[in-house]
């Protein structure tokens, strides 16, 4: 491989994390960890979480659902919302997942692989996304079976929870808006959710309303920020992309991380990474490696960062994402897994 690595620092993990669950309180926060942790890895993300006191991981399928249950142990609610075969859910019930819910058909299926074991379901109202969830006109009913089958130990309501947009305030608060109608109608069934969650990192960070009993925080527990917004207070890129400088020429610095390692190739001689010297120009991006400009007294070794948290003037994740019209979240998950994923365990300060 071409020498990258992302280097992830656990400190500066756990100090967003601190920060997002103070910003969050008295809601929990649950950390999102599809996609291995947004590339971070997943194990080692859980295991700090967890340390952190993070009660809540938002697993999306089976398999991390159940990976996530072994770094945890029991203390921990793990909730996935894809919708699972029939052999996963059985997979999820032995690791006591909580599955997310927005199909009545699959509601049925869950139902009928639980055998009497009360499977905790959080039941998903469509606020306006069309993406997955039950429609408004739908609700009711679906409300009413799902009592049902809880009063025949089949399933346990213990949540209510969709997901909104957060690019428009006015579109959210009409989801908003839906979304508690579809609490109460729940509750006129005879249910009683005491978990009721909306928002994702833009609209748990900044906006109190949108907080309910939990936020289900992915991109800012990682450091990554919305595009086209300022990264919140507090919060800062947890990993670092390093690549090693292999070959030294007049015009161009070589290193050691290209197309293969994740980066995209329309980058090129669009951004600065960081080094020993401050940000110098990415020039080209090769298969396995690429060229920057040089700068005084470059060693064979010396290592540019690629994104981070800007330390040697490298960009963020959303920096690049933004040059590109992606999302940093898109940076992150692209990065090649043969990239090592290396661990930085400091404690954050402030903690004895
Ligand atoms: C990915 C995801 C999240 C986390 O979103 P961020 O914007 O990364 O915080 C929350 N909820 C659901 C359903 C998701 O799929």
């Amino acid at each position: 491989m071409s020498g990258a690595r992302l280097s992830v620092d656990l400190g500066r993990f756990r100090a967003n994390l601190r920060e997002l669950r103070r910003r969050a309180a008295p809601a929990e926060a649950m950390l999102v960890v599809k996609c291995d942790a947004y590339g971070h890895g997943l194990d080692r993300m859980v295991a700090a979480a967890a340390a952190e006191g993070v009660r809540w991981f938002g697993a999306f399928d089976s398999a991390t659902a159940v990976r996530v249950r072994k770094v945890t142990g029991d203390g921990a609610r793990i909730f996935a919302w894809v919708t699972m075969t029939d052999d996963e859910l059985t997979r999820a019930a032995q690791a006591s997942v909580t599955l997310g819910v927005g199909d009545a058909g699959y509601l049925e299926r869950i139902a009928a692989v639980s055998r009497g074991r009360a499977m905790p379901v959080h039941l998903k109202i469509d606020t306006g996304l069309h993406r997955s969830g039950i429609r408004p006109e739908a609700w009711g009913g679906f409300v009413t079976r799902a009592a049902e089958l809880e009063a025949a130990g089949e399933i346990r309501v213990d949540g209510v929870w969709s997901h909104i947009a957060e690019v428009s305030d006015r579109d959210d608060d009409i989801a908003r808006a839906a979304f508690r109608d579809a609490v109460s109608i729940a509750e006129a069934a005879g249910l009683t959710p005491a978990v009721r969650h909306l928002a994702a990192s833009a609209a748990g960070a900044a906006r109190p309303g949108f907080r309910f009993d939990l936020v289900r925080f992915g991109a800012f527990a990682y450091g990554i920020r919305s595009a086209g917004a300022p990264s919140p207070d507090g919060i800062v890129p947890a990993a670092t992309l390093l690549a090693p400088v292999i070959e030294i020429g007049e015009r161009a610095v070589t290193v050691g991380v290209g197309t293969l390692d994740g980066l995209p190739a329309t980058l090129a001689g669009c951004f600065d990474v960081g080094t020993p010297a401050g940000p110098r120009r990415l020039l080209r991006i090769d298969r396995v490696t690429s060229t920057v400009r040089p700068w005084p007294g470059v060693a064979i070794g010396d290592e540019v960062a690629v994104w981070g948290p800007g330390a040697l003037g490298e960009p963020s994740p959303t920096d690049l994402a933004e040059t590109i019209g992606t999302v940093g979240e898109e940076v992150m998950v692209r990065l090649s897994p043969l990239v090592p994923r290396e661990y930085r365990v400091r404690r954050p300060p402030g903690r004895g």
